[in-house]
């Protein structure tokens, strides 16, 4: 039951072969300048995996919930920071697949499939977890809608083709108010901003974007005006489950690091791995490790059995995300000296690791998440 089919093991072989010869060469090189070159995108394309969540109506290869997690999890295990910029095109898909009609769809999906980026713009610098805060606004004159405001911390916007960006179409009704759209890059009035210079995952773009009386037709509105909450946070339940994949599989790479280093490392005498306090910090480790993969496991059934797994999700999130953060830490304690320097892979997943209980809804907003589903439930 838990065991992947021979498609997907077929499939995580490809994804082990491609990161192979197109990451491992460059990880350390892209932490230090912040460049993924636009050649990964492009050997990902090749590969058909351009945009995992692509539906086969548009030529996409309409991947299920479970081989999704294992490709991500292959592509934590990696590097963080590109499985982030990968993992961009199918965040800023979901609105899409959700809501999308055919035209829409067609026009969502070419660039991406041709081996452009995505990205998903909701996050604004007032309006954090506060979607409601949203001040980007989008009003409607005659078949257009006139987009104005600032986004922040968008993952590929400085390289995206196109972006599903959430504004408000009536800020009186707040959250209620929030409208999703398509957009294309290559609009007079949009501009790219800041690029910030992060600790970690610096493969990954992250950048702010400027809307100055952009005109887009209105029919780039998906669904309904005052559908864009909703849309938001269906797509960041399926974006969470791809964030605690990726983190299982960062932290696999910290234990596996951590394994080999103490069975090397000579203590009086004896490799380190002889040691009890050690060998049962590992064994902690591997424990919450292999919990958090079921939990995953678990979120990726629900999904693609058509489940409710919205709080499902955010307990995976929150779980396997502060899992992946404390085996990075603890691997490093084990480290010691070697595992604080670059000379060790160890310090760069400890800096990536960290963004995992921030991004796609910080941890504190998780436990929103579940404690409001668990507290508004009537007894039984
Ligand atoms: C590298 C990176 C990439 C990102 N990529 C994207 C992207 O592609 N698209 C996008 O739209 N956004 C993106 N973001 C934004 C990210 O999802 C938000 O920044 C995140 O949700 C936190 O927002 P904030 O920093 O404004 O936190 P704030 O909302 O200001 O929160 C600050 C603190 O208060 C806590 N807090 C806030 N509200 C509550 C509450 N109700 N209850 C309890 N605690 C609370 C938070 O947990 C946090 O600890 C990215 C951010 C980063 C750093």
């Amino acid at each position: 039951m838990f065991d992947y089919t021979p498609k997907q093991l077929e499939l995580q072989k490809k994804v082990r072969t491609f990161l192979k010869e197109y990451i491992d060469p460059i990880a350390r090189e892209v932490d230090a300048n912040g460049e993924l070159p636009l050649s990964v995108l492009e050997a990902w394309k090749e590969a058909g995996l351009a945009c995992l969540v692509a539906p086969k109506e548009v030529g996409g290869p309409e991947l299920d919930t479970i081989t999704c997690t294992m490709i991500l999890e292959e592509l934590g295990y990696a590097d963080l920071g590109t499985a982030t910029a990968l993992g961009a095109n199918s965040l800023c898909s979901y609105p899409v697949l959700i809501a999308g009609t055919p035209a829409q769809k067609k026009k969502h999906f070419g660039p991406l499939l041709e081996g452009n980026y995505g990205a998903f713009a909701l996050t604004e610098p007032n309006a954090g977890s506060d979607t409601g805060a949203i001040a980007t606004t989008a009003r409607r004159e005659g078949e257009e809608y006139v987009l104005n405001g600032t986004k922040c911390f968008i993952t590929q916007g400085g390289v995206a083709a196109t972006y599903v960006l959430f504004a408000s179409t009536d800020k009186i009704k707040g959250t209620k108010g929030l409208s999703a759209f398509i957009v294309e890059r290559e609009l007079p009035g949009l501009s790219t901003g800041k690029v910030e210079n992060k600790m970690g995952i610096r493969a990954s773009n992250t950048v702010e974007l400027i809307l100055e009386n952009v005109r887009i037709p209105a029919s780039c509105l998906l669904g309904n005006e005052g559908d864009g909450m909703k849309l938001a946070m269906m797509s960041l339940d399926s974006g969470r489950l791809m964030v605690a994949a990726q983190a299982v599989g960062v932290a696999q790479r910290a234990l596996d690091e951590c394994v080999s280093y103490v069975k090397e490392r000579m203590d009086n005498g004896e490799p380190m791995a002889s040691q009890q306090a050690v060998a049962f910090k590992i064994a902690d480790m591997a424990t919450s490790l292999e919990a958090s993969r079921l939990l995953v496991r678990r979120g990726a059934v629900l999904k693609d059995a058509h489940q409710p797994y919205s709080q499902h999700s955010a307990m995976t999130k929150l779980f396997c995300t502060d899992m992946a953060i404390q085996v990075a830490k603890d691997a490093m304690d084990i480290m010691g000296n070697y595992g604080y320097t670059k000379d060790a892979y160890i310090e760069k997943i400890w800096r990536d690791a960290r963004i995992l209980s921030i991004y796609e809804g910080t941890n504190q907003v998780q436990k929103v998440v579940i404690s409001g589903a668990l507290l508004k439930k009537t007894k039984h």
